[in-house]
């Protein structure tokens, strides 16, 4: 079977004329896999429908926002409800408050939020704040995890800035990447010695509370608290970025996990909370919503209580908080250990059919998010994630969506699952992956 990309390509082309890579957004061109990116027409359920008519089982989920699947019937009737009142306001409103409110409920170290529209806004606002509030400007982040296209977190970086293999962004000036330093993740010796030579310059830690942007890499058990720990000694801030692990890990994202409040994982934070907490994706349910927060004290140096200004002409935006106000009330207890369970059975499934042909993988986990890596030892760091055989993971992949499943167009990404995947997804799936797996052995 080969599925007709023949309106994509078209559109594709077009797009390249006027738009540069014919996308917004690196990824989305299957520069890491090759071939002609899907244009989606529509999406309902579990399913997305290209405009040559094809049907793909959704397992990037707009790189995780859809955690209920696509057009999810209470989202579309709050977002509607919204829509139908007026789209922007520029003044205070009532969902605003809403869905601050619910996000200081779920994590418990919150106690005050900002909305924003990106995940780039919360954590470019978060560093601000950070930097403001300990009049020090240096940061320090860690290879392989990706804060958005912040300049100053623009250095060996994931995501797309992994897919494309740079080490940095053009256009960053000197003076801006000067102030960040980038050490491997999971290397607490690292962390120990650069606060031992500048410990007293740094403002701020940002990690990925579990690295997804490198392929799906958690936290070594004691990392983040020994994080905590080292920042807390030096008067430096610990931000925890959530913008991908938030409710999706967990109703209180990768927080809930490490805490063991919503099952056990090794780390926890003994020793204290991170400062700052940045969120986006699911809490937006496929609108422009995002947040950063934390404790009151910090937050209030934030304008107009405070000297740090940090503002957006759409923040709060009424349709888009109506959209995550009702994604999140969706996300339930009862969601969670359905969408792991789905996760393992897509996880096992691909994992079997792989060891069948005997290619090298090993599959990780950050709650219900999993990836599979082309490499037959675990990913601790960014080095060993790019130690993977990515051509192989393209071989899969183009094998995966010509058998009808449409998986992150790149190595270095996490698989989503929503709870829309049905019997009949997962058996499309199944059904994909034995030719997928001897098209990765075939290399
Ligand atoms: N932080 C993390 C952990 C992310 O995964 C992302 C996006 N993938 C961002 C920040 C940036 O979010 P956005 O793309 O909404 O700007």
């Amino acid at each position: 079977m080969t599925l007709s990309t023949t309106a994509s390509q078209v559109l594709f082309d077009r797009a390249r004329e006027v738009t540069p890579g014919g996308v917004n957004s690196p990824v989305r061109a299957f520069r890491g896999v090759g071939g002609v990116p899907r244009f989606i027409d529509s999406a309902r359920g579990p399913w997305l429908t290209d405009v040559d008519g094809n049907r793909y089982v959704d397992l990037i989920c707009s790189w995780g926002p859809m955690i209920l699947g696509h057009a999810h019937p209470d989202v579309l009737a709050s977002v509607t409800d919204a829509a139908a009142k007026g789209f922007s306001f520029g003044t205070p409103s009532e969902n605003e408050v809403a869905l601050a409110a619910e996000i200081v409920e779920r994590v418990e170290p919150l106690e005050q939020v900002r909305l924003v529209s990106s995940g780039t806004e919360a954590t470019m606002s978060a560093l601000r704040l950070a930097r403001g509030a300990t009049g020090r400007s240096v940061v320090v982040k860690f290879a392989g995890c990706y804060h958005g296209h912040v300049d100053a977190l623009l250095a060996q970086a994931g995501s797309g800035v992994a897919t494309f293999a740079l080490p940095d962004s053009a256009g960053v000036p000197a003076s801006a990447a000067g102030e960040t330093v980038v050490l491997p993740y999971n290397d607490l010796g690292a962390v120990e010695e650069l606060f031992a030579v500048r410990g007293e310059e740094i403002a701020a830690v940002i990690t990925e509370a579990s690295p997804g942007n490198m392929g799906v890499v958690p936290p070594a058990p004691g990392f983040t608290e020994a994080l905590r720990r080292i920042t807390s000694a030096h008067g430096a801030l610990l931000i925890s970025d959530e913008v991908m692990t938030g409710f999706r890990c967990s109703r209180s994202g990768w927080y809930g996990l490490e805490t063991g409040a919503e099952g056990a994982h090794p780390g926890g934070y003994p020793s204290g909370a991170p400062d700052l907490f940045t969120f986006g994706k699911v809490m937006g349910g496929g609108f422009p919503a995002a947040a950063f927060g934390g404790r009151a004290d910090l937050m209030a140096r934030l304008a107009p209580d405070g000297p740090v200004y940090q503002a957006g002409t759409l923040s709060g935006n009424p349709v888009a908080t109506a959209a995550g106000l009702a994604t999140l009330r969706a996300c339930t207890d009862e969601l969670y250990p359905r969408l792991l369970e789905t996760a393992r059975t897509i996880a096992d499934a691909a994992s079997d059919a792989l060891s069948a042909e005997g290619v090298a993988h090993t599959v990780q986990w950050a709650g219900s998010m999993f990836s599979i890596f082309f490499r037959d030892e675990p990913v601790r760091s960014f080095a060993d994630a790019q130690a993977q055989d990515t051509s192989a993971y393209g071989r899969f992949f183009h094998a995966m969506l010509e058998g009808g499943v449409h998986l992150p167009p790149s190595a270095f990404e996490a698989w989503f699952v929503s709870g829309a995947l049905d019997a009949e997804a997962l058996d499309v799936i199944r059904a994909a992956l034995p030719a997928a797996a001897q098209a990765a052995a075939a290399g």
